[in-house]
């Protein structure tokens, strides 16, 4: 894995890069400095001779080389990942951190070189600001991000090494009790971590083809099988195909099953693992956000049955849960945005600092925001591992939510259709006078700034209210509901009038 410094010209890249890699006893690469010695000449002579467009060109080719090495603190110049084709190829080498700076201080810090040929001639100060407005999106789109005015590079090298060493998160309940190991490039000594917790004996990953074609995710000279992606592949049918496979690959309780994949891997894999043998030993891998910050976390094993979703399963805790945010560099947009759902969701339920931060921004999967997320679902299952109460608050949203899902033939993803829940029954939630007004209204606005929709025009309301009396959120027969009340707290275990629901219903389907 490498770790990639980015930024503005000035944001302190090259210094901070190595210092880091002096720390972390690795080799630095300065970008641009790699180019002058390639080419022969300075930055300023390649612009003056061939132009911004001949030097991007040389800077490509250099970027396409370094993702291809490993181990590598490098540092970036300012523009390098404009291209797409160089963030996609470095950003699957390794986390990219981006540094920034008051412009002021950006400027301070450039009055010390003058080599800098996009800001060259009077008016450097001028150049700047342009620059940085003209190149804000950019930055701004980086997960990873680090302010470093008034930071010394000890500092700011501090807080990249601190992102960087991998954090365990226990999950210490009864009957549940296992570990969440959360870092990025954990997954590239995945023998290891196994083996570092006792988990030898026959192995293998269970994955699906989308998955798959990710060589990087695969490659660990493991045993595969792969399995068709997607919900309407989470049956029994493919619980006896893994069945087939155990077998094949003489699982027995001595070994131990790996679920590499989304929620959908996760629930199948953890469900054959509970009920192969009367139960055999799993390690669950996330690769999306929802599995990373929701589907993994608690023991919920399962499958859906044509009636309803996840109407067959088990608790059935893995072994550990390695979670690598550097696989979800190679996941759809589409699915990430699906993932956010849940992390609105837990905002709600109990991270009220959470929410406020999605309401100011909708760029999320920092690594400390990843945990922040995470500990949140921890924290619930924690105090009800087999939810006989509070951890139903984790059915946010999912009453309605999977309703719709079912009922769009899964044509919706499970986030999608959880935020469509969530809005719909917290509007519910406002009627009964269970939640504070305009709840609803703030929980739309920042589904729909990142992207997720919240109404689903054209489904059939009487479909998704059968699919809803499938779901198993029932109890003595009756549907419950978890409702949001206000930021930070939801109730569960609600009765909800059928004509308050089918209401709701009609307004989100029109
Ligand atoms: P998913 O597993 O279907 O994955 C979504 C898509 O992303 C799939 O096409 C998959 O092939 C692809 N994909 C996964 N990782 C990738 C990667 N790194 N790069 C490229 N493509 C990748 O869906 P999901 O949203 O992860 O999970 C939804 C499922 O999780 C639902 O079945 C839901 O019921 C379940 N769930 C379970 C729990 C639980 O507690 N067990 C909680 C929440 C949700």
């Amino acid at each position: 894995m490498n770790i990639i410094l980015y930024g503005p010209p000035g944001s302190g890249k090259s210094r901070v890069g190595q210092a880091l890699a002096a720390r972390l006893n690795r080799e630095f690469v300065d970008c641009d400095d790699l180019i002058e010695t390639r080419v022969g000449q300075s930055i300023p002579q390649i612009f003056a001779e061939r132009g911004e467009v001949g030097f991007r060109q040389i800077e490509s080719n250099v970027c396409a080389e370094l993702a291809t090495r490993s181990n590598l603190i490098i540092a970036l110049g300012g523009g390098a990942l404009l291209d797409s084709a160089n963030r996609t190829a470095l950003e699957r080498s390794g986390p990219i951190f981006c540094l920034c700076a008051e412009p002021a201080e950006l400027l301070a810090r450039l009055r010390i070189e003058n080599h800098r040929p996009l800001l060259a001639g009077d008016d450097p100060k001028a150049k700047l600001t342009a620059l940085l407005e003209a190149r804000r999106a950019l930055y701004d789109s980086f997960l990873e991000q680090i302010n470093t005015t008034g930071q010394s590079i000890a500092q700011v090298t501090d807080e990249i090494a601190t992102r960087l060493t991998p954090r365990s998160l226990p999950i210490n309940a009864p009957g549940l009790k296992h570990e969440i190991l959360l870092g990025y490039g954990l997954l590239q000594n995945l023998p290891g971590l196994l083996a570092e917790h006792g988990l030898t004996g026959p192995t293998f990953i269970v994955t699906d083809d989308n998955i798959a074609t990710q060589i990087s995710i695969t490659n660990h000279q493991l045993p595969i099988t792969i399995l068709p992606a997607g919900e309407q592949h989470k049956t029994l049918a493919t619980i006896q195909k893994l069945y087939d496979a155990f077998l094949q690959y003489s699982l027995d309780r001595t070994g131990c099953v790996i679920a590499m994949g989304g929620g959908v891997i996760g629930d199948l894999t953890g469900f054959a693992a509970a009920t192969f043998m009367r139960g055999v030993r799993w390690v669950n891998v996330p690769t999306t956000l929802l599995a990373m910050v929701d589907a993994s976390l608690g023991g919920k094993t399962g499958v859906d049955l044509p009636q309803g979703k996840n109407l067959v399963g088990a608790f059935h805790p893995p072994a550990l849960v390695i979670s690598d945010p550097l696989t979800l560099t190679t996941l759809p947009r589409a699915e990430h945005i699906s993932g956010m759902a849940e992390v609105v969701k837990h905002g709600l339920i109990g991270d009220v600092g959470l929410f406020e931060m999605l309401e100011a921004s909708p760029i999320f999967g920092s690594v400390t925001q990843l945990q922040r997320a995470i500990e949140v679902k921890i924290k619930v299952v924690e105090a009800d591992p087999f939810e006989k109460g509070v951890r139903a608050t984790l059915n946010a949203g999912h009453t309605i939510g999977h309703g719709i899902e079912a009922a769009s033939g899964y044509r919706l993803r499970h986030g999608e259709s959880i935020a469509i829940g969530l809005v719909a029954e917290t509007r519910m939630a406002e009627r009964m006078r269970l939640a504070e007004s305009g709840l609803a209204d703030r929980i739309e606005n920042v589904l729909r700034k990142i992207g997720l929709p919240t109404r689903c025009p054209g489904l059939e309301v009487t479909a998704i209210r059968a699919a809803m009396s499938a779901d198993k959120k029932k109890a003595s027969g009756k549907l419950k509901f978890a409702l949001p009340k206000r930021v930070g707290e939801v109730g569960w275990g609600i009765e909800v009038e059928e004509n308050l629901i089918v209401k709701t219903l009609k307004e989100i389907v029109a």
